[in-house]
This record gives C-alpha cells, sequence and structure tokens, in this order.
C-alpha cells in the first residue's frame, strides 16, 4: 500500500514515547485508502517534556488530531479545551480531535474492547458479571466503559491491592454499578476471595502485562479450572496473539477473545471521532492481525 501525499492531505498521527513499535500507521493508512480520503497517519516520538509544546503545535500546524499512547496519557490532559465524560472519568486520553481550533480529549480503549467483545465474540456486557484482572491503564478504561455500559456487577482483581480498591470505588461512586475488590495473589485457593470471584464471573478480562512478550512463557495469571465453562475469557495482551492464559481457558473448555480487536477498534472508533466516517474496521482488524504475524514469524 503506497501513501500519496499532496498539499491537500488531511494529518493524524500518534505521541509516545517510544513510538517505534506502533502497528496504527499501516493500520490507519489502510483505511484510509480503502475509504478513498486524503488523509495521513503519522507516528510522532515525542518526549515527557516536549508534550505541552506538542499538543500546541496541533492548531498551529492544522492536524485534525492524534492518538496518544504510553506515557502521555494522563500528561496531555491539562494542554486540551475539552475533554469527554469517558475519559474523564477514565483519568486518560487516548484521541484528540482537533475542531477549529479546540482540542477536545477522548478515551476509545474501553470502547474498543466493547466492540471487540460484541464483534468478535457475540457478548455484551450488559447485566454480567465482570471480572477484571489488573488496575492499570487499560483496566481503567475497561472498567469505566463496561460499568457505562451497563454491567451488572464488577470485581476488579489486582496485585497491588490498594489499587483495585481505588478503581472499584470509583467506578461504584462513579457510576452506580456495584464494584468490589480482590486480592490478584496467584494462588486462586479454594475459599478465598479470588477463587469466588472466578467462580462467578461470566466475563473475565485479562489487563496485567503478565503474558507478554518477550516473557510470554508463564502460567496463567489465574487458575482458570475455577472458572465456569460458561464464562467468556478475554485477554487484551496481543504480542503473542494467542496468551498462556487463553490456551488454558479454551483447554478448559471456554470461549476466548484475543487482544487483537480490542487495539484494532479502539483505532476504529478514534478515526470515527476524526472522520465523521464509518470505519473499514474489519480491514484495519484484518491489517493489524497481518502485521502480527509477519512480526511474530520475524522473531
Ligand atoms: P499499566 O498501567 O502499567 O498496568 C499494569 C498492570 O499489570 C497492573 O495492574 C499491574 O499490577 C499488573 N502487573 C504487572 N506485572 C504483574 C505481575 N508480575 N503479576 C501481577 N500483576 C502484574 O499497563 P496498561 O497500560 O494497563 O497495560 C497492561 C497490558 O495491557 C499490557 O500488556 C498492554 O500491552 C496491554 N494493552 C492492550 C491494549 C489493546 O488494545 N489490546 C490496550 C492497552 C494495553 P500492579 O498494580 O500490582 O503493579
Amino acid at each position: 500500500m503506497s501513501v500519496s501525499i499532496s498539499g491537500k492531505t488531511t494529518v493524524v498521527g500518534v505521541i509516545g514515547d517510544p513510538v517505534s513499535h506502533t502497528l496504527s500507521p499501516p493500520m490507519h493508512n489502510a483505511a484510509f485508502s480503502q475509504l478513498g480520503i486524503d488523509w495521513v497517519y503519522v507516528p510522532f516520538h515525542v518526549r515527557p517534556e516536549f508534550v505541552g509544546a506538542a499538543v500546541r503545535s496541533i492548531p498551529a500546524l492544522g492536524l485534525k488530531g492524534f492518538n496518544v499512547t504510553v506515557p502521555h496519557k494522563v500528561a496531555v490532559m491539562e494542554h486540551l479545551d475539552e475533554i469527554d465524560r469517558e475519559a474523564q472519568l477514565i483519568g486518560a486520553v487516548n484521541t484528540v480531535v482537533h475542531e477549529r481550533g479546540r482540542l477536545i480529549g477522548y478515551n476509545t480503549d474501553g470502547r474498543g474492547f466493547l466492540r471487540s467483545l460484541q464483534r468478535q465474540g457475540g457478548r455484551t456486557v450488559a447485566g454480567a458479571n465482570v471480572l477484571i484482572l489488573g488496575a492499570g491503564g487499560a483496566a481503567k478504561a475497561i472498567a469505566c466503559s463496561a460499568a457505562l455500559a451497563g454491567a451488572g456487577r464488577l470485581v476488579i482483581a489486582n496485585r497491588t491491592f490498594d489499587k483495585a480498591n481505588d478503581l472499584a470505588h470509583m467506578v461504584n461512586e462513579q457510576t452506580g454499578v456495584p464494584a468490589d475488590a480482590v486480592e490478584l495473589d496467584g494462588s486462586c485457593r479454594v475459599g478465598s476471595r479470588l477463587a469466588e470471584a472466578l467462580g462467578e464471573a461470566d466475563i473475565v478480562v485479562q489487563t496485567t502485562s503478565v503474558g507478554m512478550y518477550p516473557r510470554h512463557d508463564v502460567p496463567p495469571i489465574v487458575d482458570v479450572t475455577r472458572l465456569k465453562r460458561e464464562a467468556f475469557v478475554c485477554d487484551i495482551v496481543y504480542r503473542p496473539r494467542e496468551t498462556s492464559l487463553i490456551r488454558a481457558a479454551k483447554t478448559h473448555g471456554c470461549d476466548v477473545l484475543t487482544g487483537e480487536g480490542m487495539l484494532a477498534y479502539q483505532g476504529a472508533i478514534a478515526l470515527e471521532l476524526w472522520t465523521g466516517l464509518d470505519a473499514p474496521d474489519e480491514l484495519m482488524l484484518q491489517t493489524l492481525i497481518n502485521l502480527l504475524a509477519a512480526e511474530a514469524a520475524a522473531v
């Protein structure tokens, strides 16, 4: 795929540090090409001390917007004119839209996960008992979006219990959805609160970095035999595509969802916010799957 750039090309991109590993440029540029629009998506390596300057340059340079990746998702917020409710709740922004000089922040990570759950998994969180493993940035986004989408109950399990507790409190207070915290201690012993939460979960979402390449050769983060066989198990780690948790859950008889859908669909929702068009999200997903397969074959 080649991108042709003219004086009329609309520019969007991603800011991050590092940014060299990002798969978003080929994914978005394939989408622009499919839509037949004169847009281009480029990576910008922005160090933390330049976040403010980079954001202020957006209206000056006439960019339509940008994605924000690690470690700038929180720092970028103080430089924006407006932040939508979901992003405020999550406390982080991954997409900025430039509207006639105003910069508006959104967070599409949680909604990207929910779209993946629905399109690829055929499930919704509505009324479901959702167990989230982890309480970092991705967990926060998924917990908030799941609560806003009508989850019945959330349980947050994290190695650092206080972070799980803070997230559960915040979700409960801000959305009214019942939310509890448990310690993610790895033992999953019978009678523990974690074993109980595993046994009650309709949907499990693994959001910790455990199982991520290059430290992917690790046991599953929880004992999947504590799950109901009809529980639906998601792992948002996408390098590798199939983690040890996903393999174990399949062996236990559970249906599963891997992490590349969340990445593709958070990008698709960002593209929709910038362009106002429906994203060719299946093409974006397939582009991402091909890139991940090529990456895996190269190691
Ligand atoms: P983060 O904010 O740094 O949070 C990391 C989480 O992992 C915390 O809950 C942390 O627990 C936990 N953790 C780390 N090492 C652990 C260990 N050895 N045992 C138990 N828990 C451990 O990171 P993040 O941004 O949320 O990202 C987390 C993962 O999600 C990464 O693998 C990332 O690639 C993936 N991700 C995927 C997508 C997607 O689109 N598919 C999007 C975002 C992130 P403590 O609080 O106890 O430290």
